[in-house]
């Protein structure tokens, strides 16, 4: 029953998640951060599910001692942090919010862009300390300028849309062909991109390929006193060459949301610190505005993620339903009334091998099969069938007989 399962919160999730869980009776441990490996293993071993943002990693020498896990939930719209295969390979759906922040990230960038074009940055941080430095020389306006957006996904797209309203020039370079909005043109190569764009700005995954895709060729490629933007992923920018091009003056600035690693929590960094690596170089350079990798932090974003990802860690513990899991495949039936006399509800993830139906059914024979779907990805499948006509004995011997079926994973009967 609900009241029997455990979620374990971390890293100062949202209140409207918090809200949700409390709602169906849940028992929920909240915690402000994230935790030191030992005592992550310590706490996930008997918990159902667990709510996770960026800097909690969930490895594989995690997740083998989560033994009752069913179920993770990002509430970030990053997953590297979690290993998805070991986790769908051991039954464990994993859950993110694939769009609540992207418009924060879109008018963050918005800011940047003006900011970077007006040395705002420095000129905030010399009259901070004490200096008046009144210039005009290579500042500029926006309008009639090109942006070049790298990924034209949630966040690339909106972003169009808001900078072409400034009076901007958007081109986009995509590894898929994507309907343009407004004015805007998809370009067929980052080369021809990275020629003719005043402001280059990334919003392309961490995946293999998208690795130190800015590095000193890319740079190279740039316009002379062109900007960089990288509000995505740590790994996508090679710091070291982008350092070179900005002390040598190829380009004019560059704004850093993200790093190759960052702090667990907040509070002072030390010089030359491990986790916010080349921080000492580009601390010393011109027009480079440094943030806390901050895109998605907004109350809108937060309060969004939370009902997110609340949401559907619900359906999935409650009712099995895996629609937007990323890692796993994607399930639903229409809710099933568990008031019912009578009726329960399969959840049977199993190997992605043949035969597993036809042992599945010939369990099954004996009762009325209301409704069934299944669906697999890679090397797992996931089945939900509701069945009628079984009773308390039934329902158990059903679980156990799943359960010893060679293709098991996890089986789990919701009535
Ligand atoms: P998305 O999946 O909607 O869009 C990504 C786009 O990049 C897709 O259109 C995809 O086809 C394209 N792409 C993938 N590989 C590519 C490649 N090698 N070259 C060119 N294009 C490629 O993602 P999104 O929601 O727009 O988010 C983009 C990234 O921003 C996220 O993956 C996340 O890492 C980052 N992000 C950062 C913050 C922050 O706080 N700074 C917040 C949210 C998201």
């Amino acid at each position: 029953s609900a009241g029997d399962l455990k979620i374990l919160l971390l890293e100062n999730v949202n209140q409207t998640a918090l809200d949700i869980f409390a709602q169906q009776g849940y028992q929920v441990e909240f915690l402000k951060t994230s935790l030191p490996e030992d005592e992550l293993i310590e706490k996930i071993k008997d918990v159902h599910a667990i709510g996770i943002r960026s800097k909690t990693r969930l490895t594989e020498n995690v997740l083998k001692h989560a033994k009752n896990l069913v179920a993770i939930g990002c509430f970030c719209i990053g997953t590297n942090q979690v290993d998805l295969e070991y986790a769908a390979k051991n039954g464990i759906a994993v859950f993110n919010s694939p769009f609540s922040n992207s418009r924060s990230v879109a008018e963050l960038t918005i800011a940047e862009i003006i900011s970077l074009s007006r040395e705002l940055g420095d000129r905030n941080m010399e009259l901070h300390n004490g200096t008046w430095n009144k210039k005009s020389a290579r500042c500029w306006e926006v309008r009639g300028k090109t942006l070049g957006i790298v990924g034209y996904g949630h966040i690339g797209s909106q972003l169009s849309v808001l900078a072409e309203a400034l009076g901007m020039n958007v081109l986009y370079y995509d590894v898929l062909m994507i309907m343009s909005l407004g004015n805007s043109k998809q370009v067929s190569s980052l080369q021809e991109l990275l020629n003719n764009s005043d402001f280059v700005t990334l919003h392309v995954p961490e995946t293999s390929d998208t690795k130190q895709m800015i590095s000193t060729p890319q740079l190279a490629e740039m316009r002379d006193g062109a900007y960089l933007i990288n509000n995505s992923r740590g790994t996508v920018v090679d710091l070291p060459a982008l350092i070179e091009a900005l002390k040598i003056g190829k380009l004019a600035g560059a704004c850093i949301d993200v790093f190759p690693k960052e702090p667990r929590a907040n509070g002072p960094y030390f010089n030359g610190d491990d986790l916010l690596p080349f921080i000492d170089d580009l601390k010393t350079l011109k027009n480079v505005i440094l943030t806390p990798h901050i895109g998605g932090s907004t109350e809108e974003a937060q309060s969004a993620i939370g009902i997110e990802v609340g949401t559907v860690l619900t359906k999935y513990l409650n009712e099995g339903a895996s629609i937007g899991a990323v890692n796993f495949p994607e399930v639903a039936l229409r809710a099933l009334d568990l008031d019912q006399e009578n009726v329960c509800r399969i959840l049977y993830i199993h190997q992605n091998v043949p035969g597993v139906l036809k042992t599945v059914n010939q369990i099954l024979s004996e009762y009325n099969i209301e409704k069934q779907f299944s669906d697999s990805r890679g090397d797992i499948a996931y089945l939900m069938a509701d069945v009628s006509g079984v009773n308390h004995d039934d329902i158990k011997n059903l679980s156990a007989e799943l359960e010893a079926t060679p293709f098991n994973v996890s089986t789990r009967l919701l009535y």
